[in-house]
């Protein structure tokens, strides 16, 4: 087990530096709480949703996905409850003008002891009096109300000259597998139980201090949910627990570092909520929720839309709504914990350390790195590179010693560098160095796809 001590900074430094993920609008001083992701970052991300898809959606029977909308009719966030009572409970330091959510204040403060879930707005500002709690920037005890910032963003959308009508970023993208429920179902003739899968942006207008990719205003969610009968829906929670969280384990998470986390209050509808929470330098935190929904969703969408949302069983004729098991997670929050659960720097024989990023090997941006030992091997190389790229993403490398060319892969977590030296040119063989043991071993070319694609699957 590695012993490193990661911090934020370690990740955000090296993330900046080797090309994975830039300060949003980074020429003109950023912007708050977004990020661009850059070349090996894109390539992290996109691996990450494509392990997701292939364990929640290709290997999984009757799951279905889809890819809706980011713009929906307004209709839908009133039927979600969203237009009413989306929106965090904010205070300002008058003293050095910072804003801070008072939920956070309050937890913060009791180290966690106590819960600001459920409080009203009257009830945070009496804790927050009542323990006199100093802003966390200057020190100072001189809060403003506690007032409701909403998260939806609006924009409008405009038909005719001067009539505007207000459209919303979607805050989530559970709403898009709700109202094409009957639409899947009957195109693909799903039976109950199915689920309805997708992976798409959101949007939240979160004012609080992001702490990198952990909490950003623009984010990608991978979620599904499932419909079932109300008599088989805990057994699916319990068993949607158990899979999200070999999921993660699959993807080389410690086990150490993971843990449920149920909610004790729940909402009015819910019948069960849990998050899995992840160590990350920012302490245990939420990396994904899970949920039981009851029939709440259909049931509101049914009376918005005035359609009707039942499903007939096939069998016995019998009609009804179902009920919803909900499985969320953040595809920027979850490369966050990759990131951090990768993060080692470790000593090496010649009093050297290197930084290594663990990358489960499906995960990692570049499969091989194709390294000529000297520049007049490069034709050589690029023969190999063109080779492998077929099959992998690859990276190329001839600038620097060949020491300074693995620390660069192993920061990037490349799980094999592939040498070509003067032996290559007269045998055909290469020597292929292992990331994580750092053995290296002799192989043929045209033995090296194979022996690749055995190593970086993800099962
Ligand atoms: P939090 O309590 O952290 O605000 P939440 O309970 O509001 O999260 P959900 O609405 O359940 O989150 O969203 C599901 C998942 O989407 C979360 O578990 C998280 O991984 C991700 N997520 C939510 N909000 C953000 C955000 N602002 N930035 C990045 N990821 C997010």
């Amino acid at each position: 087990m590695k012993e490193t001590k990661v911090t934020m900074d370690k990740i955000v430094n090296l993330c900046k530096t080797r090309g994975l993920i830039f300060p949003g609008s980074d020429i003109y001083g950023g912007m708050g709480n977004t990020w661009d992701y850059g070349p090996v970052g894109v390539e992290l991300k996109n691996n990450i949703k494509r392990a997701w898809w292939k364990r929640f959606v290709q290997e999984s029977p009757n799951t279905y996905g889809v890819d809706a909308a980011i713009l929906m009719n307004p209709r839908v966030w009133d039927a979600s409850g969203h237009t009413q009572n989306f929106s965090d409970p904010k205070m300002d330091c008058k003293a050095c003008k910072q804003r801070f959510r008072a939920d956070n204040l309050i937890e913060d403060h009791s180290k966690g002891k106590v819960s600001a879930e459920a409080m009203t707005t009257e009830e945070m500002e009496t804790y927050i009096n009542e323990n006199k709690i100093k802003c966390p920037h200057c020190g100072n005890f001189n809060w403003t109300n506690v007032r409701q910032f909403k998260l939806m963003f609006e924009t409008s959308r405009g038909t005719v000259d001067g009539e505007k009508d207000v459209v919303y970023l979607r805050p989530e993208t559970a709403q898009g597998e709700y109202v094409n429920f009957l639409n899947v179902q009957r195109s693909m003739r799903a039976k109950v139980p199915f689920a309805i899968a997708q992976i798409g942006k959101a949007f939240r207008n979160e004012i609080t201090p992001g702490n990198f990719i952990f909490r950003t205003i623009e984010f990608e969610q991978m979620e599904l949910q499932n419909f079932c009968k109300e008599d088989t829906a805990l057994d699916l929670y319990e068993g949607f627990k158990e899979k999200a969280k070999k999921f993660l384990l699959d993807l080389n998470f410690n086990p150490e570092h993971l843990r449920f986390h149920d909610h004790e209050k729940l909402a009015h509808y819910a019948k069960a909520a849990c998050d899995i929470q992840f160590f990350s330098p920012l302490g245990w935190e939420e990396l994904n929720g899970i949920h039981h929904r009851s029939t709440w969703d259909l049931s509101r969408h049914q009376e918005y839309s005035g359609k009707s949302m039942l499903y007939t069983d096939p069998v016995t004729n019998e009609k009804y709504l179902p009920n919803v098991i909900e499985y969320s997670i953040g595809a920027d929050r979850l490369t966050l914990a990759v990131l951090t659960e990768a993060y080692d720097e470790e000593p090496l024989e010649n009093g050297e350390t290197r930084v290594v990023m663990h990358f489960h090997p499906a995960l990692a941006p570049f499969k091989v790195a194709v390294l000529p030992l000297q520049k007049n091997l490069s034709e050589k190389a690029r023969e190999v590179y063109a080779l492998l790229s077929k099959e992998f993403m690859c990276d190329y490398d001839e600038a620097g010693s060949i020491g300074k060319r693995y620390r660069r892969e192993d920061e990037i977590g490349t799980p094999f560098c592939v040498t070509i030296d003067f032996d290559t040119l007269e045998d055909n063989t290469v020597t292929i160095r292992d990331r994580d043991s750092m053995e290296q071993i002799r192989l043929p070319i045209d033995k090296l796809k194979d022996y690749v694609a055995e190593k970086i699957k993800f099962n």
